[in-house]
């Protein structure tokens, strides 16, 4: 997800507060051509993401035996960092590093070299029309988000499982925080955020952004591991001892299975289980839908336009949610790119017009603040594929309103031979690549007191 201790200006990437802040093949291990069904392992772990990954380092740790099926023909899923095409590298998916203080994966960026920019107290520069805001507009900007927060803690403290859109106080720059904190952090509407979902979150302070690349972070800690890719597992049948878990290269036997692949997949049932799912287990998932964060990353040359590196641009946007918006990060770790962010509805609508018209939106929104220079400077743009992707069908899990109970239900086992992982069941760090770490890791545990 995005972004932002929120204080507004100069916050990190603190989905509760205010969450701004909101990777190409892994060289894993080779198994053979086919998978034998009489080759049991210990647990087999379908899909090689943040939380795959974890489950596997932890229980091999342990001295089990782990095979990881990964449909993509590379590793890192939602973590997917790329360099083809701006020749540096650009993060489709993960790319600040949140919660730093507890967040595992930190501890991987030390160990393996990469380099972190502070996000924490990022600039935020605010325009009003075409123009900077004044100070009293900035005030005003910065009590939005401080009010809204209060109001959603407030529902949170009394229990009050409701639309955010519900609670919001008609104050100045509502809109702008709202389409701040639901679309563009969080992937949903506000109308569709749960307000205990949203409030249970963690604080995504301190905040950093991976310079290599997020991706590039998560694909260094799967070398060496037992991963198959190019491998879509296509059902998991629990009925008798153990599980047979079938894909696209074989059937695998084993004692246990992790599932980590997101609800989005799992809802549209690209793996049927065989029995089903119990029925409470089957309504988390559909309780936990895909929101929708995509990214229109714009390259240019010779210019700042006047905005620090690894800051935040926002302007002011119309009281009629959902707004047709798109606020960027500035240069992050000191490259070239003006990186829109689109979520909620608009970015699902901008996603289906496609790339073209993703790019020319954002260059406009440029535009109107910047004038004409944008498209003297401009070189070129992309739009991340989030929306379309048939492994991910859209960027994170965001509850529906009334049903924040279902991060619970989803992250518990079932007949002590399925687990589940992934960032839709990462507690307090849900939506997050450290979440998803967390969960792999809290699902590895669960299956080592099953196995014994
Ligand atoms: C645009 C965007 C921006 C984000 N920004 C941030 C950020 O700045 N900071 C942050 O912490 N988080 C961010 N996130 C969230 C973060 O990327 C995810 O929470 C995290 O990467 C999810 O990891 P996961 O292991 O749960 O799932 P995934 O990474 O989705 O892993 C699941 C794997 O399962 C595979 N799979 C799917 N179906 C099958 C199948 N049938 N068979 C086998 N394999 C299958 C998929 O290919 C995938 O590799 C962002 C996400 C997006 C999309």
């Amino acid at each position: 997800m995005a972004s932002g201790e929120i204080v507004t200006r100069g916050a990190g990437w603190n989905r509760r507060d205010f969450l701004r802040g909101v990777g190409a093949g892994g060289a894993a291990l080779m198994l053979p051509p086919r998978l034998m069904a009489g080759s049991g392992s210990d647990v087999v772990i379908v899909g090689a993401g943040a939380a795959g990954i974890a489950a596997a380092r932890a229980l091999m740790g342990q001295g089990y035996t782990v095979r990881m099926l990964e449909a993509a023909n590379r590793v890192g899923g939602r973590a997917f960092t790329e360099s083809r095409t701006f020749g540096s590298p650009f993060d489709h998916g993960a790319s600040w590093l949140s919660s730093a203080n507890v967040n595992p994966h930190r501890e991987y960026v030390q160990r393996y070299g990469f380099d972190l920019n502070d996000y924490t107290n990022a600039t935020d520069t605010l325009f009003v029309d075409d123009r900077e805001a004044d100070e009293r507009e900035y005030e005003q900007y910065e009590q939005a988000f401080s009010t809204i927060n209060d109001r959603i803690r407030f529902a949170y403290e009394a229990g009050d499982d409701v639309p955010a859109s519900t609670v919001v106080p008609e104050v100045p720059f509502a809109a702008t925080a709202q389409t701040w904190i639901g679309p563009m952090d969080m992937g949903v509407d506000f109308s569709g955020i749960s307000t205990i979902d949203y409030w249970s979150a963690a604080d995504a302070a301190p905040t950093y952004h991976v310079a290599q690349g997020y991706g590039a972070l998560v694909e260094r800690m799967a070398k060496d591991l037992p991963i198959e890719t190019g491998t879509a597992v296509s059902g998991i049948e629990w009925g008798g001892s153990g599980v047979r878990v079938k894909s696209s290269k074989g059937t695998l036997k084993a004692r246990a299975c992790i599932v980590t692949v997101s609800t989005g997949v799992l809802d549209a049932e690209h793996i049927r289980f065989h029995p089903a799912l119990p029925e409470r287990k089957r309504e988390a998932i559909h309780d936990l839908p895909m929101g929708l964060l995509a990214k229109v990353a714009l390259e240019f040359v010779d210019t700042r336009f006047g905005l620090p590196e690894d800051s935040w641009l926002t302007y002011r946007v119309s009281e009629e949610l959902p707004a047709e918006a798109c606020f960027f990060s500035c240069w992050p770790s000191g490259s070239n790119l003006m990186v829109g962010f689109v979520g909620g509805e608009f970015g699902w609508e901008l996603s289906r017009a496609g790339r073209d018209d993703a790019i020319d939106f954002a260059l406009g929104e440029l535009r109107k603040r910047f004038g004409s220079d944008v498209d003297r400077l401009f070189v070129r743009g992309t739009l991340t594929g989030w929306a379309d992707d048939p492994l991910s069908l859209g960027a994170y899990s965001a509850a529906r309103p009334g049903r924040a109970s279902a991060r619970e239900e989803i992250a518990t086992p079932v007949a002590d031979r399925i687990f589940f992982a992934g960032e839709a069941c990462a507690g307090a760090y849900v939506a997050t690549c450290g979440g998803a770490h967390m969960s792999g890791q809290a699902a590895a545990e669960q299956v080592a007191d099953a196995l014994g």
